[in-house]
């Protein structure tokens, strides 16, 4: 439950002055939908008013603040474009004020003839002549400090103005309380950061660039407080997670040596030093929680079953989850094909599985009969019980939510905590592993199988199309299958589909019934019946949207063409191509561009240039900014409020150790400074560990 404190904090925008119904709405589609978010909307700009110089010193375009005597009006003859010119003066010259539309009779009355008046807003030297269009603001003298010295400027949305913008985030300014401090004082301290609420208002009144930087005191603050809110948020999930004991598997071998002996290659470098940090994750006495990070095609199948053999070795079961059926199913057969002459029994279970079959299946896996398990969603159904579950493996972990990954871990033995081993085909920058998974230790696969061939990436402009089909056409002649992945048109399933719909006849008309489609609108079954058609070879082009799953493997496809690629984001394009260079032959990965940005074209040069995961990731951050990273849904990073990742990213580790030590302190946050801890982690809406603390 929300601390009462927060309530006001938490209300809708419409509770502010100033806006209403429509006004909501525009906020709302840049997400401030409550007080708080108005809060973590910080200015990007200054307008500084605060040069007062005379007239006569004015030489270049620039922001002013000037007293003036009104001199003459000059409305526009009536009917007429012309605009209505207003003269004015002060010691030593004569300046223009110019208003479009104007209503003649306010002006008239904002600026009588002969009055003084303060005007602030910029001035334009025009053939030597000063003007103003409509400044910002006109008052008399009396009224002077209405006019502010430094005014912030906030990212807009269309139809709310600066002016408009500012005064709203005012409002919801003067709500803010104070909150009882959670950082320690001897940090702040030496930082030199203020209290929280002095931070909010110093972020939101910047009186020089300096103040906008990331490194300005107020900003570290708040980005410090959201990167610890983060932080203890993993690591309450971390400690529950440990807090019931977990058991010993010991690596036995033989199952192990067998295993090696089938596979008709030498584990990697890097697939040797992560089976071994998962065995000795294993060997202790309490749970593993263990990240396994390794591009599309590293080889992390085989690393798993590793892991899974040592739970067979200690007669219990492990199991594997798979976001999708044919993920699923493809992971099955390559067990299969992997434990081949082993005394290892594996089974299938997905949604599609129903009746006797599956009725079967469950009487084995509750008698012990079934060694791994693998699946989808549907191992989390409720009549699923297992014999003795003491390993879960989590494939594109980033697809299950917390909940899923609690149901599982809920069918192992009673009272123990299971071992946990989670995979990811998204790389993601070193600095950011700690936000994402810092609730897990980590192990990369940084090195791919020897022998992979290069993938030769091409940047080719869209209207050189009709080469690139002929060129397809001569590789498909002798032997090659080809992906080809439509325009990202937008966030609209409705219109990428539309675009790989057409795309689909046109390439059906040269490639007779040898083209298939794929997208995201499609049933399960339909789509894994063409993509089992073209990794059968019943079909050399597989057109799709970007709904391709991640993983799929069809060695023979040797070539991917991306449409739009200047469209899609680094890691994506990374994704997409992952998916090709798996076979023996030399693939080709075509990257068709439209309209380039400089951006797209540093992407795509990237692109042409590596194909380490890593790497690219760490370039995407650069280039694009985190919450961008592959859209922050698919990455499976966390969304930041006020932090930045790229500029403050340095201030995680010293969070996390800070977390650490807070927990270990105390665990359930029970002491003074743990009640403001508490109301942190509301504050920052990471509370969804909070009920575990007071459960004990
Ligand atoms: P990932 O799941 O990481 O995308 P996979 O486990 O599916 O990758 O492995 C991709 C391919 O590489 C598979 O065909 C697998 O047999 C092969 N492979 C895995 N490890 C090695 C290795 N050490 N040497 C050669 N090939 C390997
Ligand atoms: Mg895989």
């Amino acid at each position: 439950m929300r601390p009462e404190i927060l309530y006001p904090f938490f209300a809708e925008t419409v509770s502010l002055p100033g806006v209403g119904g429509r006004i909501a709405a525009l906020l709302d589609k840049i997400t401030l939908r409550r007080v708080v978010d108005l809060f973590w909307h910080l200015p990007v700009d200054i307008i500084d008013r605060r040069a007062c110089p005379a007239l006569a010193d004015i030489k270049y375009d620039q922001i002013v603040t000037v007293q003036v005597t009104i001199d003459s009006h000059d409305p526009p003859p009536g009917g007429t474009r012309r605009p209505y010119r207003v003269w004015c003066h002060d010691a030593n010259a004569r300046m223009q004020l110019i208003f479009f539309h104007a209503k003649g009779d306010y002006i008239q009355r904002q600026l009588p003839v002969g009055e003084v008046r303060l005007i602030s807003g910029r001035v334009e030297v025009y053939n030597e002549q000063l003007q103003m269009s409509h400044p910002d603001y006109m008052v008399t003298l009396d009224c002077k400090d209405e006019i502010p010295r430094v005014e912030p400027v906030y990212p807009l949305t269309a139809g709310i103005s600066g002016k408009a913008m500012a005064k709203i985030t005012r409002g919801a300014l003067d709500r803010l309380i104070a909150l009882p401090e959670w950082q320690d004082k001897s940090l702040l301290d030496r930082e030199g950061w203020p209290p929280w609420i002095m931070a909010v208002q110093a972020a939101h009144n910047p009186v020089n660039h300096g103040d906008l930087q990331p490194d300005s005191p107020a900003r570290q603050r708040l980005a410090y407080d959201e990167f610890l809110a983060n932080q203890l948020a993993l690591e309450i999930m971390r400690r529950q997670h440990q807090k019931k004991p977990g058991r010993s598997l010991m690596a036995k071998g033989l199952l192990k040596q067998q295993l090696l002996d089938n596979l008709p290659y030498q584990l990697t470098e890097a697939q040797r030093r992560s089976a071994g940090e998962i065995e000795s994750d294993l060997a202790q006495p309490f749970a593993m929680m263990r990240l396994l990070q390794g591009d599309v095609g590293s080889g992390k199948t085989v690393v798993a079953l590793l892991a899974m053999l040592t739970a067979a070795a200690n007669g219990a079961q492990a199991a594997m989850i798979a976001p999708t059926e044919i993920l699923a199913r493809q992971h099955y057969s390559s067990l299969r094909e992997m434990t081949k002459g082993m005394d290892i029994t594996i089974a299938v279970l997905t949604g599609r599985d129903k009746g006797k079959a599956r009725e079967k299946l469950l009487d084995d896996l509750r008698a012990g009969n079934i060694d791994i398990l693998v699946g989808t969603h549907a191992l989390f159904q409720k009549d699923v019980a297992y014999h003795d579950l003491a390993l879960a493996v989590v494939d594109e972990q980033h697809r299950f939510g917390v909940e899923q990954r609690m149901a599982l871990s809920a069918k192992g033995r009673q009272g123990t905590a299971m071992d946990v081993l989670a995979m990811t085909a998204t790389p993601i920058p070193r600095t950011l592993t700690l936000t994402a998974y810092g609730d897990m230790d980590v192990s990369r696969l940084d090195e791919k199988p020897p022998g992979r061939l290069p993938i030769d990436t091409r940047v080719i402009a869209l209207n050189r199309l009709d080469e690139v089909v002929q060129g397809m056409r001569r590789a498909i002649a002798s032997g090659s299958r080809a992906f080809w992945i439509c325009p990202l048109v937008e966030e609209s399933e409705v219109l990428d589909l539309a675009a790989a719909e057409e795309r689909f006849r046109h390439l059906d008309q040269i490639f007779k019934g040898r083209t298939g489609l794929i997208h995201g609108k499609m049933k399960a079954r339909d789509k894994d019946a063409v993509m089992a058609r073209f990794a059968g070879g019943d079909l050399d082009i597989l057109v799709a949207t970007t709904v391709v799953e991640v993983g799929v493997d069809v060695p023979e496809a040797s070539i991917m063409v991306i449409e739009h690629a200047e469209r899609f984001g680094l890691s994506q394009l990374h994704q997409l191509r992952g998916r090709i260079g798996r076979g023996t032959d030399k693939s080709t990965c075509l990257l068709l561009y439209g309209m380039m940005t400089a951006a797209a074209k540093a992407r795509l040069k990237i692109m042409r240039e590596t194909e380490d995961g890593f790497l690219i990731a760490e370039e995407d951050l650069r280039l694009r900014g985190a919450g961008e990273l592959l859209g922050t849904r698919q990455s499976g990073l966390p969304d930041f409020r006020v932090a930045s990742l790229e500029e403050q990213g340095q201030l995680i580790a010293m969070a996390r150790d800070d977390a650490r030590l807070i927990l270990h302190k105390d665990p359930a946050l029970k002491s003074e400074r743990g009640r403001a801890l508490r109301i942190l982690l509301y504050l920052f809406e990471r509370d969804e560990g909070v009920k575990y603390l007071t459960s004990g």
